[in-house]
């Protein structure tokens, strides 16, 4: 029927009414009618949505030709049911295509009617496809925000306003080891122990009273037991009409890096060989005993303990060896004291010990005289013994000092006292230890500088061939011109160098001196044949030049340079260097015998009464110390002691050189003795180079 229909519709409803016509032919939705599966009539809208002229639409297509093929069943389904009489009204949702192909979104309203006295669909659509867009990109933010949740490696959960589980992540079900199910609307009060729970619901409500974010550190016990150090952090979240919505949390696991700072603090803090307390946690220590001693008007005494001679183990036996002798010495004091007193090492050998509540000097001293008394025993190290022993300064706070520094710096004193006065005891600190110890300060730094600006000068001291009446020998012997003070005697000096590490270089200054020495006297007084040293120089020589340093290398470098035998020479060493006859001495006195070089024992009967070296060493003379000679003819004993020397080296082919003859009688005796040699102020004091020549010429051919 060529009749348009559309038109005719369009009249009908105009007939109907004027004014819904109007609203059809305007109206931003789309309208339409079916009936026998084609459109009967499709208002501008609706022609628009899907890109047709109404009359490319009007009895041409049907509701197939504008819905995707997926969803043509549901939309034919919904059609027929209606048809049927099975409900009246439709209301749903589907896909249609475009003449263009492209998709719209679009929501129906559909309604039973009659058209043309049958039945037929009369329906609204709605473009919902910029919802639909809406709601998709929205999905899969939501769906992309869940998987990054599911991500994070931290446990992260969701509460409500009640502080009721909403949901969490993969990690937070491994932390709290239940299944997420087991959580969503519970309480901590259901899932952790009562004592716990309680405190994490008081945080929440806290949290709830004041919202914004939260922090703070706990302890948890994690699966397998072990406690486990926590970050929580926490905020809350607010609906859109600003009502508390709940809150996220998120714990971090920080018990490596607690742990990685306790190392640190430990390797701060301890000494790594013993185990002690180090320099550092020393002074925290003692800060900390000084206060609560300051509040409980008490005292706190300081030891400060240094061994003896353990340099020369270490250099002798090794560092190895010397590691085990400081771990065994750290011990035996930590068991002298109290186990709430600190011991410490202070560094190299030397160690610290607080002592707080002691004023009283008596239970110090039994202490000081325990932890020496420990280090006396010999120490077992493979198959070496090794003998040290306790020098030990004492200090108390606050009678000596106010600060821990001051303090440490008066143990520290009081130490080197003891040491000055024969080492292997302990010393109080005192003012004049102070003044000394400054005086000391100030001597080595003057020390520094004599060299280079010539204040040392060598004298020497002739020594007497007493059958003779020649003059053999002599001892060099360094004097110090201090610009200010003068004369500065060795016995002062020597020892601040030893400490210092000067002695090597002032000792090679020593022996370069003796040998100019020797070529100058040589060129005066030529040997004769057959004699090839007609005059020896004896010279002292430190432990530390034996055990370090180059100063014996370059003897022996010079003398052969310098075409003089060896002979010239003689070193003077004092006993305690042998005392345990450490390899590497023994070595370097093999090699000054080698080079013709003589060794003297310096001092001998002072020291250490183990002669047994005497046999086994190549030594070539004994100076029998001057307290012996000094009393040799008022007491017996001395002289039976000078006798016994005496022929004791004799039987061992060793020649003795008596020290400090000062008057006839001594001198008398000793040759009755059969002493070798005589050295003291009855037959010259030490004298400078020049007078010493004036005084020997005559007895030389
Ligand atoms: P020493 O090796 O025992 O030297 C002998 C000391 O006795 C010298 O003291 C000397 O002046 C003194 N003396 C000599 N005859 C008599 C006497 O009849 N009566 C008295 N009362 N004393 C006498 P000096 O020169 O003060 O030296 C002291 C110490 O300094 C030396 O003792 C020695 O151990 C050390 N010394 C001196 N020069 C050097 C050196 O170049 N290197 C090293 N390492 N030490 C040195
Ligand atoms: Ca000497
Ligand atoms: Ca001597």
């Amino acid at each position: 029927m060529p009749t348009d229909l559309s038109a005719l519709t369009e009249d009908l409803i105009r007939d109907a009414d004027g004014l819904f016509a109007g609203l059809l032919r305007n109206a931003m939705i789309g309208v339409y009618i079916i009936q026998d599966d084609l459109f009967r009539y499709a208002n501008p809208r609706f022609a628009d949505m899907f890109g047709y002229t109404q009359d490319e639409i009007c009895n041409l297509l049907g509701p197939d030709d504008l819905v995707t093929p997926g969803e043509q069943a549901k939309v034919r389904d919904a059609i027929g049911t209606r048809l049927d009489g099975l409900s009246d009204t439709a209301h749903y949702s589907f896909e249609g295509v475009r003449k263009d192909g492209s998709r719209i979104d679009l929501e129906v309203f559909g309604n039973r009617t009659e058209f043309d006295g049958r039945p037929a669909i009369i329906g609204m659509l709605v473009d919902i496809t910029a919802r639909c867009a809406a709601e998709r990109t929205a999905n899969e933010r939501l769906n992309f925000i869940g998987q990054l949740i599911e991500a994070i490696p931290s446990p992260l959960f969701f509460k409500d306003a009640e502080a009721r589980y909403l949901g969490c992540n993969k990690a937070f079900e491994a932390f709290i080891r239940r299944p997420r199910d087991e959580l969503i609307g519970r309480s901590v009060f259901d899932i952790s122990p009562p004592e716990l729970a309680a405190r994490y619901h008081e945080a929440d409500q806290a949290l709830f009273d004041e919202p914004g974010v939260q922090t703070y550190e706990a302890s948890v016990e994690a699966a397998d037991g072990m406690r486990r150090d926590v970050i929580f952090n926490k905020a809350t979240w607010l609906r859109a009409d600003g009502s508390m919505g709940g809150l996220v949390g998120v714990i971090t696991d920080i018990t490596e890096r607690k742990q990685t700072e306790a190392l640190v603090w430990v390797q701060a803090n301890y000494d790594p060989l013993t185990g002690l307390p180090n320099r550092r946690l020393l002074h925290d220590r003692l800060g900390e005993l000084m206060k609560k001693a300051h509040r409980d008007h008490a005292s706190v005494a300081v030891l400060y303990i240094d061994l003896d001679r353990f340099k020369e183990v270490n250099d002798a036996l090794g560092h190895e060896a010397g590691d085990q002798l400081l771990i065994e010495a750290a011990r035996r004091i930590v068991g002298c004291v109290r186990e709430s007193d600190t011991v410490a090492r202070q560094g190299g050998d030397e160690f610290t010990v607080l002592l707080p509540g002691l004023s009283e000097r008596t239970p110090v001293e039994r202490i000081a005289e325990d932890i020496i008394a420990a280090i006396d025993h010999p120490f077992r190290l493979g198959n070496d013994l090794a003998y040290v022993s306790a020098s030990i300064g004492v200090t108390f706070f606050p009678q000596d000092a106010l600060t821990p520094t001051d303090i440490l710096k008066n143990a520290d004193q009081a130490m080197y006292h003891a040491k000055d006065a024969g080492k292997n005891r302990f010393s109080y600190f005192s003012p004049s230890m102070q003044e000394h110890a400054l005086q000391r300060l100030q001597l080595g730094k003057d020390l520094r500088s004599a060299l280079a600006e010539a204040q040392l000068e060598l004298h020497f001291q002739p020594i007497l061939h007493l059958v003779s009446g020649e003059v053999r020998k002599a001892e060099a012997l360094l004097r110090w011109n201090h610009p200010t003070r003068g004369q500065i005697p060795p016995d002062e000096f020597i020892p601040v160098a030893e400490e210092l590490g000067l002695i090597d270089a002032i000792g090679t200054w020593v022996f370069e001196r003796a040998i100019d020495f020797i070529l100058r006297w040589r060129a005066l007084h030529p040997p004769p044949a057959g004699m090839p040293c007609p005059l020896q120089i004896a010279v002292n020589a430190s432990p530390q030049q034996f055990l370090r340093g180059q100063s014996l290398e370059v003897l022996m470098l010079r003398l052969e340079s310098v075409g003089l035998p060896g002979s010239c020479i003689a070193i003077e060493i004092t006993e305690g260097l042998l005392l345990d006859e450490q390899p590497a001495v023994i070595a370097q006195l093999a090699r000054l015998s080698a080079a013709g070089i003589q060794v003297s024992i310096d001092d001998f009967g002072t020291g250490y009464s183990a002669m047994a070296y005497l046999k086994r060493l190549d030594i070539d003379t004994l100076k029998i110390d001057r307290s012996f000679v000094r009393d040799l003819t008022t007491d017996p004993g001395d002289l039976a002691i000078t006798e016994a020397i005496i022929a004791m080296a004799h039987k061992l082919d060793i020649k003795v050189v008596a020290e400090g003859v000062e008057t006839l009688a001594q001198r008398e005796r000793l040759s009755a003795a059969g002493c070798d040699y005589s050295q003291g102020f009855l037959f010259s004091r030490p004298l400078p180079e020049a007078a010493f020549f004036d005084l020997i010429a005559p007895t030389t051919p």
